[in-house]
């Protein structure tokens, strides 16, 4: 996945000071640096181009967009490339009998990670097209409000919501971001499994790792679900894969609107500077330990919270 933008000097300066450690050493021709920051490799040119590639991509540009929007209230313009592959596999994921996983929450300080496995017969795409599913990515949070019920009342899904305090476990036994998605997403695909006995064509993840990789994270697993077909952007090519993301984001949004609701106030989403700021005043009317029950201890926002 690539997406490039153009960003505004101020946050060009926030960007250079953030990937200070994380520079290559050698630059390309008009970058002012390129550096890696897990599994994406982010450029940002002189002319402010930023260009963001890698299968996690979304969430760092994400991260910047943000960024963006706090300093000078508007979003940078996206030009994200094309690619004509999609369009031709799309027929292959699309009329099937499926399930396909996805997940939510992995690059939001605050809340839980969700993920979610859903199977679509063939009998359903009409609905869920009259829903509005098929183009899952350009739904807002309220129209998932609004859509999600019926699509949970309709499909057969399994969910798992990894609460702050297991995920901040997990990394501390060493489980870094893709093995925690990997070992939900097998768990969720075997749970769903288990509740009927489909009509499947085929098994859809919505690829955030190799294949390789995602079942080397699995190596210590008992049970472990091998058919399954890896590709990016899933869930505008796989209804299946759809439906999940729009149930993971709706149980994220109610889950941290209940953790807001406890903690008197709206938690923001993402991990930017407004998520620093709110931990800030988080930590100052409860104290520290709080972050270890409503956030991802190891994203880099507690050093700036804790002021460390
Ligand atoms: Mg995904």
């Amino acid at each position: 996945m690539t997406i490039s933008f153009k960003v505004s000097d101020n946050t060009k300066e926030k960007m250079i000071e953030h990937y200070k450690y994380m520079k290559r050493d050698k630059t390309p021709a008009y970058a002012i640096f390129q550096a890696d920051d897990a599994d994406t490799v982010i450029t940002l040119y002189e002319s402010g181009k930023v260009v963001f590639q890698g299968i996690s991509a979304d969430i760092d540009a994400n991260i910047w967009k943000e960024t963006e929007i706090m300093l000078n209230g508007k979003a940078p313009e996206e030009k994200e490339k094309k690619e004509k592959k999609d369009d031709n596999d799309k027929n292959d994921y699309y009329f099937v009998n499926s399930i396909g996983s996805d997940e939510v929450g992995t690059g939001d300080y605050f809340g839980p990670v969700i993920v979610c496995a859903s199977y679509v017969n063939k009998k359903d795409i009409t609905f869920l097209e009259e829903l509005g599913v098929r183009d899952s990515k350009k739904l807002t949070d309220e129209k998932i409000l609004k859509i999600a019920p019926s699509i949970m009342n309709k499909i057969p899904y399994s969910a798992y919501i990894l609460k702050n305090k297991e995920y901040n476990m997990m990394q501390n036994k060493g489980y870094n971001m893709n093995k925690i998605k990997a070992i939900l997403h097998n768990k969720v695909l075997l749970s769903l499994m288990k509740k009927d006995n489909y009509i499947i064509d085929m098994v859809v993840i919505d690829q955030f790792t190799s294949p390789r990789s995602y079942f080397g994270f699995l190596k210590n697993e008992d049970n472990v679900y091998r058919k399954i077909t890896f590709t990016t952007k899933a869930e505008d090519k796989c209804l299946s894969v759809a439906c999940s993301s729009i149930i993971s984001r709706y149980i994220f949004l109610k889950e941290t609107e209940e953790m807001g609701n406890k903690l008197g106030s709206l938690i923001p989403k993402g991990a930017g500077v407004m998520v620093d700021e709110y931990g800030k005043k988080i930590v100052n009317k409860y104290g520290k330990d709080i972050l270890n029950d409503i956030a991802k201890l190891n994203f880099k926002n507690t050093e700036k919270i804790l002021g460390n």
